[in-house]
């Protein structure tokens, strides 16, 4: 309550107190009670005015104003502390004599000043004050109302010094500021010309020889990048392709962990949105959520239930893989399909796969980003590890470990060993340098050997050059001669020893510490290329061939039959195609199960896979039919190759829960160029042929010409 009241008398008296003493200053002007300088007890009322004026001065003078407030609230600030000044004054000139005080123009002066620093309407209202406090001191003086004259005068100078002022004074300030305007104006312009020389003379200080380092070093980081991208493009591209995606994408998640945004992009549709995803979203949502790969099996419809379709796309099979940074979630590699067929554990454990090559091209993004900045010495260091980028077979990456390690040391030996961990054997993949025809193929056992060695602790041996001379590198029989520096380097991904990367030189102290951490580093970007390799391998695989039968898949035989024909043309030759379809499959499937119809299929499989010879070609040609190519073998031949199979596979005997079947095989051959010259005519002749084996009776062999023949027989 006390602090609330003096908090409003605080907040007064700062504020409009200026203006009440005033007016009561004005008041005992007019009454007179100013005039006589004599100080008796009677004059309380006039020294506590006059204190109180005092005290308002001080204040205004001492507190100052807050910043910030308006405008009209500052300009009465400023009239009310330019009433209390003028107040003053008069009070001096009725102390002073009233009227016809010497101190009168101290009034004309104290209202020029005011007039001269304020706005205008500030300026009017003062001059009405000065007038007024005028009129009091004429009254004060018992000459007003009386004697006009007088007071007419004064005020009529009070109007003139206050217009001389308003033009003079404030026609100066505005010149001044304006100067000074022009002033900060030039400076900055001098400030800014500084600028633009100092960029000029230091670039043309730095010598041509710098400037061409800057511009390849930047190239070499861009050229990374631009590798790296093309290289998870590459990884999408393939999914696609070896698994049959309608999209694969790969989706990267913030750093708040909400949303989701396309890194890369391999797709059919032209629904795929362009805007982030929330992260929580559909099926992804599912995968950010759970941190685990999700198999959606059934169909779906657009972009609620797949985010990154914007429109109504059909999915019919999604799979969407965490891609995990240590523990770190950083993103989820998606799959889908537009038919209804779902991902097998095949498929997932290859995109899994996936993953992996994934992340290794973002952290390389990130480290090339960081290197950017980084100086032109790690240049061979980037053309190494770029190479091995972009290597994908595995003899590409044997080929390009040896490059990129020359770009670090000089060698005069180098090896590439692999463990087999299956059967426990170390072998000698590829070897450069002399004698190296001896040892590639090699294989041996664990042994006491530096590459066993390495391989078990993942660490590279020997700890020093000195011990290079007699070490055993492979085995005691594998001897290499004349060895004066040696390293053998682990190649392990994730803490699996995949196995070792040995160099070797003929004089000493070739591979000093830091160019053993180099070589370190560039063995385990070759081991993460090796599984690369292998993984793409696998992917060609899948591609090329048929998962249930490891057979040649449908396309493949469509593209080994072209160039087969294409051989038989140039070379003058023959050549058969078999169709061969399982006779009453689909009552093995009913009578013993789907699983024991796979049996099937893979037997047959084998069967006809044992049965052709090495230049010919046998494919599963879908469901539970296979094609055969045979190369230089005409009609003829290929009857008694068709014979020998269907015996061979009837002759099988197959098994299940519910007992012991067997399969027979109907087969219809067309040979080039008897029955035709084309490829789509040959294999639609021999399916004609196929189907007169079934209407025949099946387990059976038919010839198209001999069809043909019976056939008109029938007819004629
Ligand atoms: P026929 O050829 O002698 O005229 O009789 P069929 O019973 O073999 O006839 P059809 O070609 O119509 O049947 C093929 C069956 O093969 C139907 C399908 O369920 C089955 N099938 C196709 N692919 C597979 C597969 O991968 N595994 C299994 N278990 N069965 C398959
Ligand atoms: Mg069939
Ligand atoms: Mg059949």
């Amino acid at each position: 309550m006390l602090a609330r009241a003096f908090f409003h008398l605080r907040r007064f008296l700062l504020d409009r107190f200026g203006f009440l003493v005033a007016t009561g200053v004005a008041y005992l002007i007019a009454l007179g009670r100013f005039a006589g300088l004599e100080l008796t007890r009677e004059r309380w009322l006039e020294l506590a005015a006059a204190g109180a004026l005092a005290l308002a001065l001080v204040v205004r003078a001492l507190v100052g104003r807050p910043e910030g407030r308006s405008g009209l609230v500052r300009a009465a600030d400023r009239t009310e502390a330019g009433v209390v000044l003028l107040a003053a004054a008069y009070v001096a000139i009725q102390l002073t004599g009233g009227p016809r005080s010497p101190l009168q123009p101290v009034a004309y002066v104290a209202l020029a000043y005011l007039v001269g620093f304020n706005e205008r309407a500030v300026g009017a209202l003062l001059t009405l004050a000065a007038i007024a406090l005028q009129a009091a001191v004429h009254l004060g003086g018992g000459e007003l109302p009386g004697q006009l004259w007088p007071f007419a005068v004064r005020a009529g100078f009070i109007l003139a010094f206050s217009l001389a002022y308003l033009v003079l004074l404030q026609g100066e300030v505005a010149r001044r500021r304006r100067e000074h305007q022009k002033q900060i104006a030039a400076e900055i312009r001098a400030m800014r010309e500084e600028a633009r020389d100092f960029r000029l003379i230091s670039s043309a200080l730095s010598s041509p020889e710098r400037r061409d380092r800057g511009e390849e070093e930047a190239k070499l980081a861009q050229g990374a990048v631009e590798s790296i991208h093309q290289g998870l493009f590459f990884v999408l591209e393939l999914l696609k392709k070896s698994l049959d995606l309608q999209t694969c994408v790969l989706l990267w998640l913030d750093d708040q962990g909400e949303q989701l945004r396309i890194k890369e992009l391999v797709t059919d549709s032209t629904m795929v949105t362009e805007v982030p995803i929330p992260a929580q979203a559909g099926a992804l949502g599912g995968v950010v959520k759970n941190r685990i790969l999700l198999n959606l099996r059934t169909a779906r419809h657009g972009s609620r239930a797949i985010p990154y379709y914007g429109g109504p796309e059909r999915v019919g099979a999604f799979v969407g893989v965490p891609v995990f940074e240590g523990s770190h979630l950083r993103g989820v590699l998606c799959a889908d399909r537009r038919e209804d067929r779902p991902f097998t554990p095949a498929e997932e454990s290859l995109m899994v796969e996936a993953t992996r090559q994934v992340l290794r091209s973002i952290q390389a993004e990130r480290v090339f980003a960081a290197v950017e900045r980084s100086k032109y010495e790690h240049e061979r260091f980037y053309r190494a590890s770029t190479m091995l980028n972009s290597a994908l077979t595995l003899s590409q990456v044997y080929e390009t470990a040896f490059a990129a390690a020359r770009e670090i040391a000089s060698f005069d030996f180098g090896a590439i060993t692999l463990y087999d961990r299956q059967r426990g054997k170390h072998v000698i993949c590829r070897v450069q340098g002399e004698g190296g025809e001896k040892l590639e193929g090699q294989e041996f056992g664990d042994n006491a050997g530096l590459v066993a060695m390495v391989v078990k602790n993942k660490h590279f041996l020997p700890a020093g050059d000195d011990r290079a001379k007699d070490a055993v590198v492979f085995t005691r029989k594998l001897r290499l001669r004349g060895i004066e520096s040696l390293v053998v380097l682990p190649l392990s991904v994730q803490e699996n020893g995949l196995g070792t990367f040995v160099l070797a030189a003929r004089s000493s102290g070739r591979f000093s510490k830091k160019t053993r951490e180099m070589l370190g580093v560039i063995s385990n970007q070759v081991a993460v290329s090796i599984e690369n390799a292998k993984m793409y391998k696998r992917m060609e695989e899948m591609a090329t061939t048929d998962g249930l039968t490891s057979l040649p898949n449908h396309r493949t035989f469509q593209a080994r039959m072209a160039e087969m024909l294409a051989r038989a043309e140039r070379h003058g030759k023959t050549l058969s195609v078999v169709l061969t379809d399982i006779d009453k499959f689909k009552s093995v499937n009913d009578t013993y199960g789907h699983p024991v119809g796979d049996v099937v299929l893979k037997r047959v499989a084998k069967v006809l896979a044992d049965q052709v010879r090495k230049v010919d070609h046998v494919a599963r040609y879908g469901g539970e039919e296979f094609v055969m190519v045979l190369e230089e073998t005409d009609a003829r031949g290929a009857h008694l190759f068709c014979e020998r199979v269907r015996q061979e596979v009837a002759a099988q005997l197959l098994t299940s829960d519910k007992g012991s079947f067997r399969v027979t095989l109907s087969l219809g051959i067309a040979s080039y160029p008897g029955d035709g010259r084309e490829q789509k005519l040959l294999i639609e002749r021999a399916d004609q042929a196929l189907y007169a084996a079934k209407q025949g009776g099946r387990n059976r062999t038919v010839l198209y010409a001999e069809m043909l023949k019976s056939g008109r027989a029938a007819s004629g």
